[in-house]
């Protein structure tokens, strides 16, 4: 079984979802396990801009709030065209929204934004995405299951780069792909403390998201889709004749994630490393490309 992973970027666009849906769709003989996602491209920013805005007293939260309502929408008419189920998926998009808005004007109302609130908030951009995009799967006949990440992921409550606690963790998603094999749609990003608070494994956080499911079911392979070849030898912007690295140890890849290469991040190797799980680069937008 496989755990696939499809950044921002990957789903900056309906038309870039479905072809991510098309990528899904043509490796389905290879046993696709679950399908991490992140929130669209920008959200997450966005989502932090609107809380530091309102806990400044600044009523453009609102606007920024519905930005991100319009956005989603549309995203949802597009992927879902079906007026009756895009009324349905609207109506899941909105409950989500609408806890949003009331954590927001919270923020406002009492002039304070803690870490732990900052983690709800941040939440909502993966929530909104893997949900939509879950039903969108659906939609194009391939049947999958919404798996909202903090059901499983447990952590320390060291909100905004929480800490992973890996034996239960890997003890309840072990458990969830036995109950059920179907493909699961999974928020990036996210876990919850013991408490059943929302936190985030840290800005990026989503291809460690990935290597948690895929060393807790002992996946075959993790594979991260991304917009770039694979991981570069040196800044392209700098350096000339940088090039594509076909294969590197996990050493190797930590050392070159924690000095700066912004593919892939850092503490995903971890995992991967301690169950010896290769992990495979992809650029979203040149499939065909080997990757790392
Ligand atoms: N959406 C989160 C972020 O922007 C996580 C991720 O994209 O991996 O940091
Ligand atoms: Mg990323």
């Amino acid at each position: 079984m496989k755990i696939l992973k499809f950044g921002g970027s990957s789903v900056g666009s309906p038309d870039r979802i479905k072809n991510v849906i098309e990528i899904v769709r043509s490796k389905s003989s290879e046993g696709i396990g679950g399908v991490v996602f992140s929130a669209y491209s920008g959200v997450t920013d966005n989502l932090i801009k609107a809380a530091n805005l309102a806990v400044s007293r600044d009523k453009t939260y609102i606007t920024l709030f519905e930005e991100i309502q319009k956005k989603h929408h549309e995203f949802a008419e597009q992927l879902v065209p079906d007026f009756k189920e895009t009324g349905i998926l609207k109506e899941g998009i909105d409950l989500r929204l609408s806890e949003l808005k009331e954590i927001l004007d919270g923020i406002y109302l009492i002039k304070e934004l803690t870490p732990k609130t900052l983690d709800y908030v941040q939440s909502f951009g993966e929530q909104l995405s893997a949900y939509t995009i879950c039903v969108a799967f659906n939609t194009a006949g391939i049947s999958a299951e919404y798996l909202d990440a903090r059901k499983v992921i447990k952590t320390d409550n060291n909100f905004n780069n929480a800490h992973l606690l890996e034996t239960e963790t890997y003890y309840f998603i072990s458990q969830e792909f036995v109950r059920n094999p179907k493909l699961r749609i999974i928020t990036g990003f996210i876990g919850s403390t013991h408490d059943g608070e929302t936190t985030t494994l840290g800005r990026g956080g989503s291809d460690y998201s990935a290597a948690i499911f895929g060393a807790a079911i002992n996946a075959d392979e993790i594979e991260i889709w991304t917009d770039v070849d694979g991981v570069l030898t040196a800044d392209p912007r700098k350096v000339n004749d940088s090039f594509i690295v076909e294969d590197l140890s996990y050493e190797e890849a930590m050392e070159l994630s924690y000095f700066g290469a912004k593919v892939i991040y850092a503490p995903t190797i971890q995992p991967a490393m301690d169950k010896s799980i290769p992990v495979r680069i992809k650029n979203t937008f040149n499939p065909t490309h080997p990757g790392s």
